[in-house]
């Protein structure tokens, strides 16, 4: 194991996040309201998200917006995060390519969600608001989150994906230890979720539904605002931090990259890593670097899914985002990368998409753990298993080059460490994993009423 690392310092923490809408020639189409169908303002938004969150949301005319000082004061507890040349890997797969990884899994939850839960928490506190509530899958974002809240003395209310929440007990724990209260969706607390087991009693939950339940408690509960983890334009912003301290440790390596990529659940991560490296895209400095958001093959909204307006959540409660969807009723296969496992991508990334400036992969589930087994052994860290399918993209980039004999450069985001997903690794190992390959008729069946929304 011979790593480089790349190490920045305090000073080095960006003081704003870079917002790329100003910088797209065709713009995402607005959020539309669900029930006037006109585009959503500020004052729609305000009820359910932080004014701040809200106003960036919509933001399509500021390049750049500060970081404030309690936010950059708390992103010290772990920032600058590493960038590391992955020499281990390199020399596994003995290939000509340079392949260097962002390590935001060194944040104290383990992963990259821990940078807009606490500017999120932040805005909710600043204004006044005394609970949150949130929906999680695999549990990082609610254990982010928690942390967030306990630090500016917010009630948290956490509802998990019930496959999650008896699968990862240890992330529950988490979110329980920074003194969260975490329910497993679907529930009988809400309206959404009483109609869901009703509906079908085995349920075991998706992101989709315990969305709607968390933003029905925030509806119906006075001073409670809704906090989002991922999908929407605010939390692309916040997680820009890793892109914009990339962007300097790639010029401290001398390279600059050939090809760009991460995992790809609502597009949180992936767009905090490539958004800072597409503006040198979008302004034709850097006109030949790809963009590579590599999702699961069970979920595959990108590579496979239809541009549409589509519901964020299950009920129907969420503003109508203009995305790449498997349809809002898609029910993915219980994969073990269970951030991946959201039927939508983010309306900037899938106007990305959809203009062919950024490319999408879908990767099986053993080949994710393949992969990640392959970098634990050459480089130390065990990945998430959401990371493992940059992993596994970066490793298949790596594989074309030693087929060529080209020396691409390659950057990838390690987004989270697997530490807390082990029963995950003792499956594949006991060959108890499969994949979950979607058919066209399940994708036309979740998607066939989608034209009806708008
Ligand atoms: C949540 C999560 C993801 C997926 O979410 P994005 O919003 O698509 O980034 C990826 N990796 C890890 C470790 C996560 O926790």
């Amino acid at each position: 194991m011979t790593q480089k690392k790349y190490l920045l310092n305090e000073s080095d923490i960006p003081k704003a996040w870079y917002n790329i809408i100003p910088d797209m020639e065709n713009k995402p189409a607005p959020l539309i309201h669900p029930a006037t169908k006109q585009p959503i303002t500020v004052e729609d938004l305000c009820p359910l998200f932080s004014k701040a969150a809200s106003e960036q949301e919509l933001n399509t005319t500021d390049r750049w917006i500060e970081i404030p000082d309690e936010v950059r004061d708390l992103y010290r507890i772990w920032r600058p995060t590493p960038l590391v040349r992955a020499h281990g890997l390199e020399k596994l797969l003995d290939t000509p390519a340079h392949i260097y990884f962002k390590n935001e899994s060194v944040s104290p939850v383990g992963s990259h969600k821990l940078n807009s839960a606490i500017a999120q928490a932040y805005y909710c506190k600043k204004e006044g608001v005394t609970n949150i509530t949130t929906e999680t899958g695999a549990g990082q974002w609610g254990a982010a989150l928690s942390l967030a809240a306990k630090h500016f003395g917010l009630e948290l209310a956490v509802y998990m994906v019930k496959i999650s929440y008896n699968q990862k007990p240890y992330r529950r724990s988490m979110m329980q230890t920074y003194g969260a209260e975490v329910i497993s969706s679907p529930s009988m607390s809400t309206k959404a979720g009483r109609k869901i087991i009703t509906d079908n009693p085995t349920y075991q939950g998706s992101l989709g539904t315990a969305i709607s339940e968390a933003v029905e408690l925030a509806m119906s509960t006075p001073n409670c605002k809704y906090v989002l983890g991922s999908v929407l334009n605010h939390v692309a912003l916040h997680q820009t931090v890793i892109g914009l301290e990339a962007e300097k440790q790639m010029e401290m390596a001398e390279e600059y990259p050939d090809i760009v990529i991460a995992c790809f659940g609502g597009g949180s991560n992936f767009s905090g890593l490539a958004f800072p490296f597409l503006r040198k895209k979008l302004n034709g400095e850097t006109p030949h670097t790809v963009f590579i958001a590599a999702e699961p093959e069970s979920c595959p909204k990108l590579t496979r899914g239809i541009f549409q307006y589509d519901c964020g959540d299950e009920a129907g409660y969420t503003p109508l985002i203009p995305m790449y969807t498997l349809g809002h009723t898609f029910s993915p296969a219980n994969i073990h990368a269970g951030g991946l496992r959201y039927h939508g991508g983010g309306a900037i990334i899938s106007q990305l998409k959809h203009d062919n400036i950024i490319d999408a992969v879908d990767i099986p589930q053993l080949e994710t753990f393949k992969a990640a087994t392959m970098f634990s052994r050459a480089e130390g860290i065990i990945p998430a298993p959401e990371s493992s399918h940059a992993i596994a993209a970066a490793i298949n980039e790596a594989l074309k080059c030693k087929v060529s004999g080209e020396r691409k450069t390659i950057l990838f985001n390690l987004s989270g460490h697997g530490l807390i997903d082990m029963s995950a690794y003792d499956r594949y190992f006991a060959n108890d994993l499969a994949n979950y390959k979607v058919t066209d008729d399940d994708i036309i069946n979740a998607t066939r009423d989608l034209e009806k929304i708008l």
